[in-house]
């Protein structure tokens, strides 16, 4: 079957699944989403791109972009990086505290709303959030290859203004100096990464790098090392699914990161880079249909990691 046709046969499997799920509503701007929206994209190495759905319309990535604020942060202080964010898988909510009290103020990993934060304060480091902002707008555009990539105004300032749990995290990890930056200037950074909005059609091309060694196919530009890929497929594969990433582990066999909007971004090493979106998510506020979907495109391609 040609990679078209995978596509547009994972999405019909899928149909049935759309809706199913809750959108997430705790940030209000996200709560207004479609909930019947899907879209399936798969970005080759060669620079195919094969899609289905709603692929080109843009969606709230959330915490998936916490996979290239990594990256960003990797390349400016490089494994000093993780003297303040552990590796290890959190086994808690994305939004937990009370590890946070146990462990000395450090995060389990980058990728839960705690390490986030860190990540988005080493971007920081003591300089103005507008300019940090930018400069991850700047990376993800260069990324996707698309200089439309934008950040929703609307959606940041509605995390902004309820966020109260993220300004808790934030303040907790500032009592134990685990932030540098005041906390909300770290936070404005922090809430506009989580609303860059990308169609899957992007967020597959952006992700890329991540499928070929640190090296963007297309442009042959490296993004980050080989190590590092691997490294962030790693964190990707045990850590980017909050509590559930052992059981997406399990039913895709790829390393992804998953949003409240309702994205995912797969890596298929050596091959491609996948990227799904459907706002319904399950109870551990993972996309529903979009990890279905991926299941069954991991299943009719053969592709894992194991
Ligand atoms: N901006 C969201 C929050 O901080 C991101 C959550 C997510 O996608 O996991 O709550």
């Amino acid at each position: 079957m040609t990679l078209d046709a995978v596509v547009a046969s994972v999405l019909d499997r899928i149909t049935p699944e759309i809706g199913q799920g809750r959108v997430a509503d705790y940030i209000p701007a996200l709560a207004r989403v479609d909930p019947s929206k899907i879209g399936i994209a798969v970005a080759t190495l060669d620079g195919g791109l094969h899609t289905a759905g709603d692929a080109h319309e843009a969606f709230s990535i959330q915490s998936v972009s916490k996979v290239f604020t990594l990256a960003l942060a990797l390349g400016k202080v490089g494994s000093d990086l993780w003297q303040r964010v552990g590796r290890e898988p959190s086994g808690s909510a994305f939004n937990s505290i009370v590890q946070l009290e146990r462990e000395s103020g450090i995060p389990r990993n980058p990728f839960i709303n705690a390490g986030a934060i860190v990540v988005s304060d080493i971007l920081l480091a003591g300089g103005r959030p507008k300019e940090t902002t930018a400069e991850i707008l700047s990376f993800l555009r260069r990324l996707a290859d698309d200089d439309t990539v934008a950040i929703d105004a609307e959606v940041a300032a509605s995390e902004a203004e309820t966020g109260y749990r993220n300004l808790s995290l934030a303040n907790f990890m500032k009592a134990f100096g685990t932030i540098d930056g005041p906390v909300a200037d770290t936070l404005d950074v922090y809430f506009h990464q989580c609303a860059l909005s990308l169609s899957c059609a992007q967020l597959a091309r952006a992700g890329l790098f991540l499928a070929n060694r640190g090296v963007d196919p297309v442009t042959r530009q490296r993004v980050v090392a080989e190590y590092r890929a691997r490294r962030i497929n790693a964190l990707m594969m045990t850590c980017g699914h909050y509590d559930a990433s052992g059981d997406f582990a399990f039913r895709v066999g790829l390393p992804g990161k998953s949003g409240v909007g309702g994205g995912i971004l797969a890596i298929a090493p050596g091959r491609a880079a996948v990227a799904v979106w459907s706002p319904g998510l399950n109870d551990s506020g993972n996309s529903h249909a979009g990890t279905i979907a991926l299941e069954e495109l991991a299943r009719e391609t053969g592709w894992s990691v194991f």
